[in-house]
């Protein structure tokens, strides 16, 4: 007999570990298929900004979105400390956009004004006032915008919180199996085939991340493409920012544990996470232009993930044309941000048909022509 679930959710990253969560809360039997581990995808690799607004490029369904995200975030830090005992290194001292040249400033004050004009909190900050908050940050830094409320965590724990919590709550987790396809019967979803296995499920939620599009039997074409991000950890001999730092779309992250995250690399490199010298030299050279005081500090590890990005930029977040199936992924740059949310909307769109937060800019058929 095949193994039967209700649920069946191809992937276990934070997309896949937050929509298993909320099923197996709603009394739901789930089971996350899962290649590798928990977070071992693009979840693990990420730096853990919770970048609502300062990596926003403007007003529009994304920022919407995210900004909603960034507010369950206390809620769902302190739910995970309480129930699993993990606490995620929830960090609230914001972010910090740098200008370094007058092209800098310039997308800065853009920036000012489309997100005061919209009502969002952000702060002008002259270079001296940066030098209070962060006399280590390089003296030619010209002004900065202060984000008082994009904060930062540590995405490893978080998945190992999230996880626990899943499984504390039921859900099974079958690690280690490669889904190859989704089967259909009758014009409905009838479940997975792995190798040497069939899995009956009621309904499908593919959250595969940058590997989505690979998964056979998928009624429509679903454009993820990877996009690798190479990043660095330092071992700082002391404490030498305190804020996130972001400058020219690359950033650093100072970790509740003393390390410093430098990020990241933007590269089309396909399904290839190699770490390579020419990307980390780069974001060596950025860390150094940024905060000078860090050219002792000891170089503890690199490694580089795969983003799930699409080509409209937005996530893809809804019903397949196969009754049954779901998508969520898509989340690019931003899923450790939008990810619990996106696992919270996707359940409620499983179960009432319909989610408190509009999914219709991230349907997925919006690339197929018909609906052009
Ligand atoms: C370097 C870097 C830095 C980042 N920094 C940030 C940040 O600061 N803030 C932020 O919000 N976001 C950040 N991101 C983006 C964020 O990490 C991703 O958007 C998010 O992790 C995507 O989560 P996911 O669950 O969709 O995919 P993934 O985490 O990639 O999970 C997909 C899972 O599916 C599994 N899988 C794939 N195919 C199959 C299959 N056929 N069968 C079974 N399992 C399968 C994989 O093994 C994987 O575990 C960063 C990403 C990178 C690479």
């Amino acid at each position: 007999m095949p193994e039967t679930t209700d649920v069946a959710i191809v992937g276990a990253g934070i997309v896949g570990c937050s929509a298993a969560l909320e099923l197996a809360a709603a009394g739901l039997r789930v089971t996350v298929f899962e290649e590798k581990g928990p977070g071992a995808g693009a979840t693990r690799a990420a730096a853990g900004i919770l970048s609502s607004q300062s990596d926003a490029e403007g007003p529009g369904p994304l920022l919407a979105l995210g900004l909603a995200a960034r507010e369950t975030y206390p809620q769902l830090t302190e739910e995970l400390r309480s129930e699993t005992g993990i606490d995620v290194g929830y960090r609230t001292r914001g972010t910090i956009v740098l200008a370094l040249d007058s092209g800098d400033e310039a997308e800065l004050e853009h920036r000012y004004e489309w997100q005061s004009m919209a009502g969002l909190p952000v702060e002008r900050l002259p270079a001296g006032r940066i030098h209070v908050l962060e006399p280590q940050v390089n003296r030619a830094v010209r002004q900065g915008l202060l984000f008082p409320l994009d904060h930062q965590l540590d995405n490893i724990l978080l998945i190992q919180a999230l996880s626990a919590l899943a499984g504390a709550r039921g859900v099974t987790f079958r690690l280690g199996r490669r889904v190859e396809a989704v089967e259909e019967s009758g014009g409905r979803v009838a479940g997975l085939r792995l190798a040497g296995e069939r899995v009956r499920a009621g309904q499908v939620v593919i959250a595969a991340g940058c590997w989505s599009g690979q998964i056979q039997g998928l009624p429509e074409k679903i454009p993820v493409m990877p996009v690798r991000g190479q990043m660095l950890a330092l071992d700082p001999d002391a404490t030498i920012i305190e804020h996130v730092l972001f400058h020219s779309g690359r950033y650093l992250v100072p970790r509740w544990n003393g390390r410093l995250l430098v990020g990241s690399t933007l590269e089309r490199a396909g399904f290839d996470a190699t770490v390579t010298a020419g990307g980390i030299g780069r974001l060596i050279s950025h860390a150094l232009d940024i905060v000078p005081g860090l050219k002792d500090a000891r170089i503890r590890e690199a490694w580089a993930g795969l983003r799930p990005g699409t080509e409209d930029g937005l996530p893809i977040i809804g019903r397949s044309s196969l009754s049954g199936l779901f998508y969520a992924t898509g989340l690019f740059r931003s899923g450790i941000l939008l990810g619990p949310l996106t696992g919270k909307l996707i359940a409620q769109l499983l179960l009432h048909g319909r989610a408190s937060h509009s999914l219709q800019p991230f349907d997925p058929l919006r690339f197929t022509p018909a609906s052009r």
